[in-house]
């Protein structure tokens, strides 16, 4: 297995790398040869908390399995920590810790046992272990010698975390973590998650969530049909859009939008509220709420709304994000 990585020497620009990457899964029986990815590049800055989306069969996990050792590329490159998946794939394996999907616990086995036996297979001696700790920070210390099979969905959630955590990697994948895991526990894996990140892991992400993606990653790629349909810092994919919504409360009944704000072409939702929807780049929201006051309007409240990432994904792939009770995978 491989040995630890240090985190120190000639510390890479990018904590993965692929260029052109592909992969085809071969013909068999009646099924077809399947292109799962199509020319991949993509650099994830060392430090960052990046967010890998895209709807189901888009190519995620392929991806995810190249990095991990777990499929063969077809062509192209790739690498973790710098080191190359084909040819230096023990310390690619050894920079990577993967939390998967599927929640795959040996059922007799306890947290401490099964982090123990984790850190055998991958050298780590006794004395740099660090069970301990790791099942405190995942919140797991009072289970440690519980058997696998007594703990919840979120604690075996958890405990796949500290699993893929035994070897101190640089970088950390996180395969839809929070399906079907509680908003509490979720939070607490979050947190344990972005203080690894504070601390200098490297976060790759994928979720069906895209308020998760939304809301903890700081650079996003999104890939369609084994394509990167985008690759950037956040804010900027959620500038794309240059769309902005403004409600605002107004202080008596209305049965038709007004004609001097027609060309602000509003949507009367209610009898008291009308809704704006402009583009920032073009319009002030100051214009609007002029606009509003110089119809004799009173403004009692407002909200504004700006695009999010389900409209940009929306956009890019032709798809919603996918609800958890709606995952076809
Ligand atoms: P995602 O993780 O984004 O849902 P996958 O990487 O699992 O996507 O799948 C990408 C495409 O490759 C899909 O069309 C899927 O059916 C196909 N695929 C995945 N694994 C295999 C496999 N072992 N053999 C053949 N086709 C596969």
């Amino acid at each position: 297995m491989p040995p630890a990585v240090s985190r120190t020497s000639a510390l890479p620009d990018f904590a993965v790398e692929t260029r052109a990457l592909s992969k085809t899964y071969r013909a068999r029986g009646r099924q077809p040869a399947k292109v799962a990815l199509d020319s991949v590049s993509l650099a994830i800055p060392r430090g960052s908390f990046f967010g890998l989306l895209g709807p189901n069969g888009a190519g995620k996990s392929t991806l995810i399995n190249i990095l991990a050792g777990l499929v063969v590329k077809s062509s192209g490159q790739a690498r973790v920590w710098g080191f190359d998946t084909v040819g230096q794939e023990r310390a690619a394996r050894a920079a990577i810790g993967v939390v998967p999907q599927e929640l795959n616990l040996d059922p007799f086995f306890t947290p401490r046992e099964l982090l123990e036996v984790q850190a055998g297979l991958y050298g780590v001696p006794p004395s740099e272990r660090r069970t301990d700790v790791i099942l405190e920070a995942v919140g797991l210390a009072d289970k440690a010698h519980a058997y696998a099979r007594t703990l919840s969905g979120g604690m075996r959630r958890r405990l796949l975390v500290a699993k893929a955590m035994v070897h101190n990697p640089p970088v950390l994948v996180l395969d839809e973590p929070t399906a079907g895991v509680d908003i509490q526990l979720r939070q607490q894996l979050w947190t344990y998650v972005k203080a690894l990140n504070a601390a200098g892991t490297t976060i790759l992400l994928t979720t069906h969530y895209l308020e998760e993606a939304e809301e903890l990653c700081d650079r996003i790629a999104i890939i369609d049909r084994g394509r990167v349909v985008a690759d950037e810092d956040k804010h900027t994919l959620l500038g794309r859009l240059d769309s902005k919504a403004v409600t605002i409360v107004i202080d008596r009944d209305l049965t038709a939008v007004p004609e001097a704000l027609a060309p602000f072409a509003p949507e009367l939702k209610d009898r008291r509220r009308l809704s704006f929807r402009f583009k920032p780049s073009r319009v002030k929201a100051g214009a609007i709420l002029s606009a509003v006051e110089a119809a004799g309007l009173g403004i009692v409240d407002l909200s504004t709304a700006e695009a999010d990432l389900e409209d940009i994904f929306l956009r890019l792939t032709g798809q919603g994000g996918v609800a958890p009770t709606a995952r076809a995978d």
